[in-house]
């Protein structure tokens, strides 16, 4: 199955993401951790998105097109995938339908006061992309996953957070209706704690399986 995950920032796509790839056997490819790790290790991609990422803004289309176009030219695609952060604007939507028949489209739904909370205290490992939030970690400093030191990301800062929801509502938000018009479109509550939130994505995806 060929899955999208939609939604705000900190809404809880890569928590969900993960889980749900971990059970399907499916690669997760989130656009952000591909950014990421471009910008640490210096690539040309990662020295032309620096500046968008660490503002909030968004990277130009192309470069987020290309970047799809190989990672799903990849072998491990071929049995589906989620796309993580991907698409962001219409036009990244339009160049996805010339090169991928996506089977759904899981949006989850959060009010911005959660996700400025949720922002606020999130870590992340930057190796294998796993994500944490301080409420829940203890004195843990470390990646339960692969042992690395979390972090903060630069852009979880209050004044970067205002800036992504603000991109989030003017260029991603009308995504929601476009794929809602192809009758791809399931919304789940992202409100809820993340056990119950998965388990309406599985309960939901393995009645489409
Ligand atoms: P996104 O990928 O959509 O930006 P993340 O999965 O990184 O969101 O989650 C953002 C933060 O919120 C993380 O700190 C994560 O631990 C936390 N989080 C994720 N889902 C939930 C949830 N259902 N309830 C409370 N906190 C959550
Ligand atoms: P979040 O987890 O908060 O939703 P991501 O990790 O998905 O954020 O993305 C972090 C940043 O990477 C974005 O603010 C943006 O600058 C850039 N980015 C990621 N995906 C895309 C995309 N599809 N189009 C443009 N920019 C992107
Ligand atoms: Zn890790």
């Amino acid at each position: 199955m060929n899955i999208i995950f939609l939604g705000p920032p900190g809404a809880g796509k890569g928590t969900q993401a993960q889980r749900v790839c971990e059970e399907l056997n499916i690669p997760q490819i989130s656009t952000g951790d591909i950014l990421r790790r471009a910008i640490k290790e210096e690539t040309p991609v990662g020295l032309k998105a620096k500046a968008f990422v660490e503002s909030g803004a968004l990277v130009p289309d192309e470069i987020l097109v290309e970047i799809i176009k190989d990672r799903l030219a990849q072998d491990d695609c071929s049995k589906g995938y989620i796309l993580d952060g991907f698409p962001r604007t219409v036009p990244q939507a339009e160049a996805l339908e010339k090169i991928a028949k996506i089977d759904v489209v899981v949006e989850l739904a959060v009010d911005d006061e959660a996700l400025i909370r949720r922002l606020s205290g999130r870590r992340v490992c930057l190796k294998c992309g796993a994500t944490y939030h301080v409420s829940t970690l203890g004195d843990r400093t470390t990646c339960e996953k692969c042992g690395e030191t979390l972090i903060q990301r630069k852009d979880d800062n209050p004044e970067t957070v205002k800036n992504r929801l603000d991109v989030y509502h003017s260029q991603t938000a009308p995504l929601i209706a476009f794929y809602e018009g192809k009758g791809l479109l399931k919304t789940f509550d992202g409100m809820q704690d993340i056990d119950a939130v998965y388990a309406s994505i599985m309960g939901t995806l393995r009645a489409l399986a």
